[in-house]
């Protein structure tokens, strides 16, 4: 079943024009990559699939509703940032809570949620501390265990892993990785720069790109397998980027 759906999907800020008929879907339990040069919309469009920014034109599906107007919380949605966005003041405990008690659920199914989260990121032992206490890479687990807390329909990632170092790096990206498979039906839609995280993460990548002739407007140059797209690229662009065989 289709989770996402983007039709002639728009995005100018103010009169610049940056993303232009952006047309996809990914499947339920799809893990869907996007790729692209830095500054070509990938953020922007993760944004708005999550509510934080809006469409200028376009239709915007999540799990067969239309979310245009619906806030980000309502959205079925969760976000995890490559900058944490942890709440320094709070505990582990009430960075992952904090969502739940918005969405005003009983405090035993909260703790439960919680503690469960932090069994499989292996962040039991480091609840009570703040995040200030922790290294970045548990940082990031404490991220990503808020966001699993929420029990989305789909996970975004806007480059999760780019402020941790190599061998954390590869660690974490295994944990995405078995998070998905253990979250059956759950989406992902991933963000990165780099080609082995997209390559080996991916079910599907979207490869986004500036469009020829209008400056700064960036659109979909192809979807389609990593192997689809390292063999039989669309374009010298995607096979450039990719870094195809001539
Ligand atoms: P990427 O994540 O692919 O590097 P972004 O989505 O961050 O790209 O940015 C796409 C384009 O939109 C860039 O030209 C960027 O400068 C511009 N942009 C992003 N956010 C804003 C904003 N809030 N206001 C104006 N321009 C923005
Ligand atoms: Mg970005």
């Amino acid at each position: 079943m289709c989770q996402i759906q983007l039709t002639q999907l728009q995005k100018r800020f103010g009169a610049t024009p940056v993303l232009a008929d952006v047309n996809l879907t990914v499947e339920e339990g799809e893990f869907c990559v996007f790729i692209g040069p830095s500054g070509c919309g990938k953020s922007t469009l993760l944004r708005i699939i999550a509510g934080l920014d809006d469409a200028s034109a376009g239709d915007i599906v999540i799990g067969g509703r239309r979310v245009n107007d619906v806030a980000p919380a309502r959205r079925d949605v969760a976000m995890v940032f490559q900058s944490y966005a942890l709440y320094p003041h709070m505990t582990v405990y009430e960075n992952m809570a904090f969502g739940l008690r918005h969405l005003k659920l009983p405090a035993a199914e909260i703790e439960q949620r919680v503690r469960r989260a932090a069994e499989s990121l292996h962040l039991t032992a480091l609840l009570d501390r703040k995040p200030g206490a922790l290294s970045g890479g548990q940082r990031q687990r404490v991220a990503i265990g808020r966001a699993i807390v929420r029990k989305p329909k789909v996970f975004l990632f806007d480059e999760p892993l780019s402020n941790l170092d190599a061998s954390l790096r590869v660690k974490t990206r295994v944990e995405i990785a078995r998070l998905h498979r253990e979250l059956n039906n759950t989406s992902m839609i991933y963000v990165t720069h780099d080609q082995v995280e997209a390559m080996t993460l991916a079910d599907k990548i979207v490869l986004l790109r500036p469009l020829e002739g209008k400056s700064g407007v960036a659109s979909v140059a192809q979807v389609g397998s990593p192997l689809e797209l390292y063999h039989h690229p669309a374009n010298q662009f995607v096979a450039g980027f990719i870094g195809s065989p001539a």
